[in-house]
């Protein structure tokens, strides 16, 4: 099913875009978690309050550096996506509205806390270091600083004052005679207790320790005797007294030195007196760690204006990193949902589309989750159901298609059987009507089926279907014969028809069909004979007397003509002669009809048979018309020529008589699209009247005193035996049509 969805060449597009912004994202979130890391490291020395020294300074510089241009590539990866953003917001691209949204609600809810905070650490960063860096701090130290070394001046200036009085002390009394030790130890004794000092010792001038008295605080044994170079060190200066110091257990001792007597020189010196004093040990400390302070402060001071950037600079890239997180978090979010919507968006159009197969594959595992599984679901369900549609509608189109197959081999069998079947429901609508039908009452079937035979039928005919339809219903009967006499276009005809009720498996009557058969020509065929059977024998009959009537009033004539002058005579024989001949032809004719032979057909052209017939009137009926109309390309027919000159030679009688003074008679073939020879014999004659039409065919039907009837009935049978048809028609502008149809 993946690979499917593969093939899709806009989907392949959307997961290569899938991946570039898996890879995106991957980068986002390294380089988001460096900076984030960067700017820990940057931030912990200030937060932990560890000192902040050059070094430090330093590193957090490196850092800052590092961390601004991995935030700059941050920048840039997430300034890209908002640009992709916006340009997939203006191309309308699906999912992208809700994911602005998102991203705008983010950033406006990180930016306004961020902001605020913002501005308030410019302000108190600003504040803060203008605080440390403030004059009275240094001059404080300072002070401090001056205050310590102060001391040690005032401690050196007693002590030269101290070593001033007991030099001269010891001159005086000439203490440093050998002899006089005794007494010069006391007067270190006593000069350590007067004056309160520590140590005091006294050395010769060879540098021996002569004695020292120290205070009970110190111990002797602690002070170690000045060596050689320090008691020296004093000689060669300008002043009369010099120090040393050094770190004892309990203190600094500042031991200063003068010689004896006070600021002798060379050979004056005849020895060296050292007065100790013990400054507490936590009080140097304290000097040194003002001291030490001063110099870093001092160091610190130059770097006034870095350690300010380094604090905006810390704090912008917190606050940018605030809103990039806000912004990456909310693309993230929204990503998280529109690309899961836009999968249901396209999944929706792919199955309005049609395709069922179509699911999706979006890991998800909160409400979105059960939205894609129900998706999925609902997808999977419509192309179960869709294939039990697609059965059952295959199984409906099989059996459809052998309903309709049976219906078509009803329709072959009905359409090709000659009967006519007309079936009727049970509401009175004509359901079927098969070719025959349609040929035989010249209906069209499209133009009568589903409607009612109650609003189709006229004249007297509605009242016939009511009587029938009351047999059925009423009288229970199941079927009927009935022969009834249509007029079907200008003709009358002659139908015998079946009436059967349709009835159902449980008995419900559910119609009728009515099956019919044109009886007309059978009907005229048996008339034609039994007329024939008449023709015959009245001519037989008649014609017999007429021969010896006619001789007998010959004879008559012939013998008594001369002898009776009485033009009466004359008049009456020759009525006789003439009315026998009369009676002889009209019993010729009656003869010729009953003689009537069958019609023996033979490959024939048609054009002289008509043009012969023509040439025999032409002439005699100088005040009519003739035009004939032939084409050369006639096939040849298969035509009893006589007889075929006999129809020709009715049809133009009737015309000329039908033509009262003058006029004219067209008559034209022509091969018709049902590939029949149709002859046409046209006449601007009297015409026929409606009444009549139906009629003219019949063996008995004239209009005219003397006529017999029997022309039109003689063509008819001749053009039937041909296998032809014959009709009439009006003629336009005035006159009658007779047009047989010949098959080739
Ligand atoms: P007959 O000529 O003896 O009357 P037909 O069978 O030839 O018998 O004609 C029957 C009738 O048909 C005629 O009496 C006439 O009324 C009518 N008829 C035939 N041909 C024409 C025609 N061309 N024009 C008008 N009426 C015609």
């Amino acid at each position: 099913m993946k690979r499917n969805r593969y093939k899709n060449p806009e989907v392949q597009v959307v997961i290569t875009e899938k991946k570039r912004r898996k890879r995106d994202y991957a980068i986002i979130g390294g380089v988001f978690g460096l900076v984030c890391l960067l700017t820990a490291l940057t931030i912990w020395p200030m937060l932990s309050g560890t000192d902040i020294s050059v070094s430090n300074m330093m590193s957090m510089f490196i850092l800052i550096n590092i961390n601004l241009l991995l935030l700059i590539l941050l920048i840039f990866l997430v300034f890209r996506n908002v640009v992709k953003l916006f340009y997939e917001r203006r191309n309308r691209v699906p999912g992208t509205r809700l994911r602005t949204k998102l991203v705008l609600a983010f950033v406006t809810l990180s930016l306004l806390p961020a902001g605020v905070l913002f501005v308030f650490s410019l302000h108190f960063i600003t504040t803060s270091i203008e605080f440390w860096f403030q004059v009275p701090i240094e001059q404080a130290l300072e002070n401090s600083l001056a205050v310590g070394s102060n001391m040690y001046v005032h401690v050196e200036d007693n002590n030269r004052f101290f070593l001033e009085r007991a030099a001269y002390q010891v001159d005086a009394r000439n203490l440093m005679k050998p002899e006089n030790l005794p007494a010069l130890s006391n007067y270190t004794q006593i000069v350590q207790r007067e004056f309160n000092l520590n140590a005091v010792s006294v050395y010769d001038t060879n540098f021996t320790r002569l004695t020292i008295s120290t205070a009970e605080s110190l111990q002797a044994g602690v002070v170690e005797p000045l060596d050689t170079n320090q008691l020296q060190k004093g000689l060669t200066l300008e002043k009369n007294t010099w120090s040393t110091t050094e770190l004892l257990p309990d203190g600094e001792l500042i031991r200063n030195i003068a010689t004896i007597p006070y600021g002798a020189k060379g050979g004056d010196v005849k020895g060296f007196i050292v007065i100790g004093v013990l400054l507490p040990a936590d009080m140097a400390e304290h000097l040194a760690s003002i001291s030490r302070g001063i110099e870093e402060y001092q160091q610190i001071k130059m770097l006034k204006q870095p350690i300010r950037f380094t604090y905006y600079i810390t704090l912008s890239v917190v606050a940018l990193l605030v809103m990039f997180c806000a912004i990456w978090f909310g693309m993230y979010l929204s990503r998280s949902i529109t690309i899961p919507i836009m999968e249901l968006a396209e999944g929706t159009r792919k199955v309005a589309e049609g395709d069922l197969s179509y699911s999706i594959n979006v890991v998800a595992d909160d409400e979105i989750k059960t939205l894609v599984d129900s998706f999925n679901k609902m997808t999977r369900d419509l192309r179960f159901n869709r294939r039990e549609i697609e059965y059952s509608a295959r199984k409906l189109y099989e059996q459809n298609m052998e309903i309709e197959e049976r219906r078509r081999y009803m329709e072959i069998v009905l359409n090709n059987v000659s009967t006519g079947v007309i079936s009727i429901d049970a509401n009175g609508l004509i359901t079927t009507m098969n070719a025959s039908a349609e040929d035989m009452l010249h209906i069209n079937a499209a133009d009568v089926v589903k409607k009612s035979y109650k609003e189709l039928l006229r004249n007297e005919y509605p009242k016939l279907a009511e009587e029938i339809m009351e047999r059925f219903n009423n009288r229970g009967e199941e079927s009927l014969a009935k022969s009834l006499n249509l007029n079907i276009g200008d003709q009358r005809r002659t139908f015998k028809v079946n009436f059967n009720a349709l009835e159902d498996e449980t008995g419900r009557q559910i119609g009728i069909v009515m099956v019919f058969d044109d009886m007309t020509e059978l009907e005229k065929a048996q008339r034609m004979a039994a007329w024939r059977e008449v023709a015959r024998r009245i001519a037989h009959e008649v014609k017999n007397p007429l021969t010896p009537i006619s001789l007998s009033a010959q004879r008559l004539k012939r013998k008594y003509q001369k002898v009776i002058k009485d033009p009466i005579f004359d008049e009456c024989t020759q009525t006789i002669i003439d009315h026998t001949e009369m009676i002889r032809n009209l019993v010729n004719e009656f003869a010729s009809f009953a003689r009537f032979p069958t019609a023996n057909p033979a490959p024939c052209n048609l054009a002289p048979v008509i043009y012969e017939s023509v040439a025999l009137y032409r002439e005699g009926q100088r005040n009519i018309e003739f035009t004939v109309d032939i084409p050369d390309d006639l096939p040849l027919l298969n035509l009893d020529r006589q007889q075929i000159k006999q129809i020709m030679i009715n049809l133009i009688d009737n015309a000329i008589a039908a033509i009262k003074n003058s006029g004219q008679i067209l008559i034209s073939v022509a091969v018709n699209p049902a590939r029949k020879v149709e002859i046409t014999v046209a006449d601007n004659g009297s015409g026929i009247s409606a009444t009549d039409k139906p009629y003219l065919f019949e063996p008995d039907f004239t209009t005219k005193k003397s006529g017999m009837g029997l022309g039109l009935a003689i063509v008819s049978t001749i053009v039937a035996d041909h296998n032809g048809r014959i009709y009439a028609e009006d003629n336009t502008p005035r006159g009658a049509k007779f047009i047989i149809e010949l098959p080739v």
